[in-house]
C-alpha cells in the first residue's frame, strides 16, 4: 500500500516545485521523504463520477486510460445536460432570449478556460476541437502567413503526432526545414542538442509539456526562454500537461499553449489556443465562414476581432460549456492538491511497478507525471492490455500517436498506464497482481 506518510510534490507548470514545496519533485522516487500528504478523499472524488461505479468483465473498473481520455465527473454531464434541455439556441447571433443565455454560457466558459490556462484576457482563448485542431490552426494560420521555404522549424522526437505532421503538412506546403531535438537515454529533452539547432536561427520551436508516452516534464520556461533569445516563438502542446499541472501561461512566457477538453474531465471534440492576443491579431484566418467576419461583399470580406475571427461556423457550443464546467470542477477541486495527489501515485507506482522483475519502465523517475509505459519481458503490449482488460483493468497499448519516440527506443510499442485524480494506490495494486497473472499466463517472463 501507498505510505500516505509520503509528501506529495506541488509542480509548478516547468515541473520545478513550487516554492512552497520544498524540493520534492526533485527528489522524487526514492521514497526518502517525510510530511503529511494533502488530504484527498479518493472516495468521495470517485463518488463523483458515475461511470467509476460499473463493473468490466465481472471486475470493478480499474480505469487506468486517463492519458487517451479521462472520465467525466456528473457535474459536467450535468451542465451540459442542463444547456441542452434548458437554454440551447445558436450563439452570438440571436437577439432572443435563448440566444443571449446560449451566448452568456459559452463566453461564461471562455473565462474559465481562460483561467485554467492563466490569461487574464478571455480573448486569448479560441475553442478548437482540441489539442491537434489547435496546432493545426497555427501550422496553417501563422506557418502559411509567416513561414518560407528558407525557415527552420524545431520540433523535438517526444512529439504525439498531433505536433507533429501539421509541421509536416507545412513544410510540404512552403518548403521550410523541419529538426528535431533528440531524447536522452532517461527521456528529456536533450537541451544541447536544442542548443545546436537554435544556432539555425527558427522561426519557432514547437514541443510538448509533458510526454504523453514518458510523462517527462519538459522545462517550458528555459526551453522558451532559449528559442525567444534565439528569435524564435514557442508553441507548446498542453494536452498531457493542463490536466494535472498548474498551466500558467503568463509564467511559461510561451507563444502558444495548446489543450484539450477531453483530457481534464470535459467532454471530447472541444479544446483551446490560447495565444498572444498581438500573434492573434497578425495572423490571417483559419477558416473562413460566419461568425468570424466583420463584413462580407462579394468582392470581399474584413474579419472580426480574435478569438471570433478564428471560430468559424457554429460552435461545439455544449462541448464548451461542458469543457468551461470542469475547468471550474478541477479548480474547486484544487490544482495544487491534485497535483499532490498525482505526484504520491507517481512515487508509489515508481516503488510498485519498478520492482517487478523483467518489467521495464520508460521515462524519467523525476520531474514527471503520472503516466506510465513499459514493456514486460517479450509479452506483446495488445496482449497484456487484453489480459488485464480481463480483470477490468483499462491501460492503452500501443504507439500512443508517438511512433518517432518508439523508433527511436527501438520498439514497436508499449504498454501504458495513467493516472488521475480519481485513482488510488490500490488501483497501482490492482495492476500489479494483473501484471502477475500475465506472467503466469505466459509461464514466466523472459
Ligand atoms: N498531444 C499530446 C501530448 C497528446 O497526448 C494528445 C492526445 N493523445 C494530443 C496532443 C492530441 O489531443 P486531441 O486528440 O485531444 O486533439
Amino acid at each position: 500500500m501507498m505510505d500516505t506518510n509520503h509528501p506529495a510534490g506541488v509542480l509548478a507548470p516547468d515541473g520545478r516545485p513550487l516554492a512552497a514545496d520544498r524540493d520534492s519533485a526533485a527528489a522524487g522516487g526514492d521514497g526518502t521523504e517525510t510530511g503529511p500528504t494533502p488530504a484527498w478523499d479518493v472516495a468521495a472524488i470517485r463518488a463523483r463520477f458515475p461511470i467509476l461505479s460499473r463493473e468490466v468483465n465481472g471486475h470493478p473498473l480499474v480505469y487506468l486510460d486517463s492519458a487517451a481520455s479521462s472520465q467525466q465527473p456528473l457535474r459536467v454531464q450535468d451542465r451540459v445536460e442542463r444547456y441542452l434541455r434548458m437554454q440551447h439556441a445558436n450563439v452570438h447571433r440571436g437577439v432572443h432570449q435563448l440566444s443571449a443565455e446560449a451566448t452568456e454560457a459559452y463566453e461564461d466558459a471562455r473565462l474559465a478556460v481562460a483561467a485554467h490556462a492563466g490569461t487574464p484576457d478571455p480573448s486569448e482563448i479560441v475553442f478548437t476541437r482540441g489539442t491537434t485542431e489547435a496546432v493545426n490552426l497555427v501550422a496553417s494560420s501563422w506557418g502559411g502567413a509567416f513561414v518560407g521555404p528558407d525557415d527552420d522549424i524545431v520540433l523535438t522526437k517526444m512529439e504525439h503526432h498531433s505536433n507533429l505532421v501539421p509541421w509536416q503538412l507545412l513544410a510540404a506546403r512552403t518548403g521550410c526545414g523541419l529538426h528535431f531535438v533528440d531524447v536522452t537515454a532517461e527521456g528529456r529533452l536533450d537541451l544541447d542538442d536544442l542548443d545546436r539547432l537554435l544556432k539555425r536561427r527558427p522561426r519557432l520551436v514547437a514541443f510538448t509539456h509533458v510526454s504523453n508516452s514518458l510523462g517527462t516534464i519538459n522545462p517550458v520556461r528555459e526551453i522558451v526562454a532559449r528559442a525567444h533569445a534565439a528569435g524564435a516563438l514557442a508553441l507548446v502542446d498542453g494536452a498531457q500537461a493542463a490536466p494535472h499541472l498548474l498551466t500558467d501561461v503568463t509564467r511559461l512566457g510561451c507563444d502558444f499553449y495548446a489543450f484539450s477538453g477531453h483530457k481534464m474531465c470535459g467532454p471530447t471534440g472541444v479544446g483551446a489556443l490560447w495565444a498572444r492576443r498581438e500573434l492573434l491579431e497578425a495572423m490571417p484566418p483559419y477558416q473562413g465562414g460566419g461568425e468570424m467576419i466583420s463584413e462580407v461583399t462579394l468582392e470581399g470580406s474584413s474579419w472580426a476581432k480574435p478569438p471570433a475571427k478564428f471560430e468559424a461556423g457554429t460552435p461545439n457550443i455544449s462541448g464548451v460549456v461542458g469543457f468551461g464546467e470542469a475547468a471550474r470542477f478541477l479548480a474547486d477541486l484544487g490544482r495544487e492538491a491534485l497535483a499532490s495527489h498525482e505526484d504520491a501515485l507517481t512515487r508509489y507506482a515508481l516503488g510498485q511497478l519498478g520492482a517487478i522483475e523483467g518489467l521495464r519502465l520508460y521515462g524519467p523517475r523525476r520531474g514527471r507525471t503520472s503516466v506510465f509505459s513499459f514493456t514486460y519481458g517479450d509479452v506483446h503490449p495488445h496482449d497484456l492490455s487484453t489480459i488485464l482488460d480481463q480483470r477490468g483493468i483499462a491501460i492503452r497499448a500501443g504507439h500512443h500517436c508517438n511512433q518517432p519516440l518508439m523508433d527511436h527506443y527501438g520498439i514497436a510499442g508499449t504498454a501504458r498506464a495513467s493516472f488521475y485524480l480519481y485513482n488510488s494506490a490500490e488501483e497501482i495494486d490492482a495492476l500489479c497482481d494483473g501484471l502477475a497473472m500475465a506472467a503466469e499466463v505466459f509461464h514466466g517472463i523472459s
